[in-house]
């Protein structure tokens, strides 16, 4: 890695084009905290990437060479660009999920390529002078680790979010990863602490840490399951990040440095918040150990109620406090826009219309939010659940649309459901509820829920869609 940072000519628009690049990745995640700024955020993000990849291709200089192998960079970003730009524009919405867990892997993957091509040209005056124990090759080495943790991570929460790989619990996996996760530090601490004369001669430690993290990054989300996999899917998230951060710092890159440290610690918040969400401790999802299938000991006692259509329009119309309880098969119907319909009219009622949002709600951080922004839900009308939770006893009627596990009251009540201690949507609490699903079928933590055989319990069964499409005409005709 012969001085990579070292730039002759074009150095200053370089590096301007790199502050300008790292000013649009801060404004622009800046913009994404609100749903009317979100998209232009997305774009002035974007706007920069772009820019400092133009930027790096033609001003980047190496011992005053510009860079080489431009048609194999431009052919790549081709190939990327038509792969990518065709994925995101066939995906389904309700795939989205999925989509940005394997992306978010593309990015650790390539943090994990830089550390593996890197390696064996570490220069030979720096490990003259410093031996291995110098900060280039900690980062070359922490960016594998934790890029292709992310990487193979993210492949399996991919996999799950998309339904073909289920959970695999062992009962020892805790003290498996411990052990897999000393072993990684420690032939770390063996290559650094090695006396060699050129980095190549450590190569192949360096493909058996690529290979132990593989193993580490499918074997610590393979066991999440239930209801916690919005924590290790923001845990992954920051892990890209970091890795990417570390190519920057390698490579002397601010854009890139930037970039990673912004989705890091994004990431890191996320999972802080996702943790609190969930009520788990961080150490515990680092090791993999928590959540699951297990089953709830609670017998399912009592019979479902069901509520007719025009019932449904009644009670909704004359109530005073309304409040939508949106969850993963609002998304799955695409039914935001005729939700919004629905709320929009009962308001010109006098009904005072909330909604109730839980973090985990959905298949993604934010999948709520992002959903009824979509159909112009002003967002003063969404409304945080240990927010609104005070308020439902207050509520006439609490309508459940496609969720399940976020209003489950198995979390506070049964200590043997794999939910338990999770912080719901307390929609017991309401005078009257509705659920709006197909049938029965379970949530995403595949548990019995006991709010479905509640006494104030009535269900609206059928698609969210065609469901929320009817009851609109109905509350019109009252
Ligand atoms: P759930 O997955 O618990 O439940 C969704 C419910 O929607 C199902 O019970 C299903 O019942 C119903 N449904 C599905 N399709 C339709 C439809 N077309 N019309 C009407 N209803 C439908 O969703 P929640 O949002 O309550 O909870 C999210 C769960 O996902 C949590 O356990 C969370 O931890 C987990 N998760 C969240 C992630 C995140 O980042 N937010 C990431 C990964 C997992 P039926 O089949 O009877 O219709």
């Amino acid at each position: 890695m012969n001085d990579m940072s070292h730039f002759s000519t074009g150095i200053s628009i370089l590096e301007i084009a790199y502050v300008i690049a790292s000013v649009l990745f801060i404004v622009g995640l800046r913009m994404l905290s609100h749903p009317l700024t979100a998209r232009r955020g997305n774009i002035f993000a974007a706007f920069g990437m772009g820019l400092a990849i133009i930027a790096t291709i033609v001003f980047h200089q190496k011992e005053g060479e510009p860079i080489r192998n431009i048609p194999l960079i431009l052919a790549a970003i081709s190939i990327g660009t038509v792969i990518g730009w065709l994925i995101a524009k066939r995906v389904k919405m309700t795939a989205m999920p999925q989509l940005v867990s394997f992306f978010n892997g593309m990015g650790g993957a390539a943090a994990a390529l830089i550390s593996i091509m890197e390696f064996p040209h570490i220069s030979h005056e720096l490990i003259a002078k410093s031996g291995m124990a110098n900060g280039q090759v900690l980062a070359i080495l922490l960016g594998l680790l934790i890029g292709t943790v992310s990487w193979a991570g993210s492949m399996i929460a991919f996999g799950k979010l998309d339904g073909w790989i289920g959970d695999m619990r062992v009962k020892a996996m805790k003290y498996v990863n411990l052990f897999i996760l000393a072993v990684l530090i420690g032939l770390i601490v063996f290559i650094m602490t090695r006396n060699v004369q050129a980095s190549a001669e450590l190569t192949p430690y360096v493909y058996l840490i690529f290979g132990i993290s593989v193993i580490y990054g499918v074997l610590f989300v393979m066991p999440i399951g239930g209801a916690d996999m919005p924590v290790v899917i923001s845990l992954l998230n920051s892990f890209t990040g970091v890795a990417a951060a570390m190519g920057g710092f390698l490579y002397n890159n601010q854009a890139m440095l930037t970039g990673g440290i912004l989705v890091g610690s994004a990431g890191t918040i996320l999972t802080i918040l996702m943790c609190k969400a969930m009520n788990r401790s961080l150490l515990n999802v680092i090791v993999g150990v928590f959540g699951g299938g297990g089953q709830s000991s609670l017998d399912v006692a009592g019979s479902v109620k069901e509520i007719s259509l025009t019932d449904a329009a009644v009670l909704l119309s004359y109530s005073k406090k309304v409040v939508i309880v949106p969850g993963y098969g609002l998304a799955v119907a695409q039914a935001q826009h005729i939700c919004h319909e629905l709320d929009k009219l009962l308001e010109e009622k006098g009904v005072e219309v909330k909604y109730a949002i839980h973090p985990v709600a959905g298949r993604m951080p934010g999948h709520m939010n992002v959903l009824l922004a979509e159909a112009d839900v002003p967002y003063e009308q969404l409304i945080e659940s240990d927010e609104i939770n005070p308020d439902l006893p207050n509520t006439d009627v609490l309508v459940v649309i496609g969720a399940n596990d976020v209003v489950n009251p198995a979390a506070e009540d049964d200590p043997s459901s794999p939910i338990y201690g999770m912080p719901i949507i307390k929609a017991r609490d309401a005078r009257n509820i509705i659920v709006m699903k197909r049938g029965m079928g379970k949530g995403y933590a595949a548990i019995e829920n006991m709010l479905f055989f509640n006494s104030k319990t009535r269900m609206l069964f059928g698609d969210a869609k065609g469901t929320l499409q009817n009851l609109v005409n109905e509350v019109k005709h009252l």
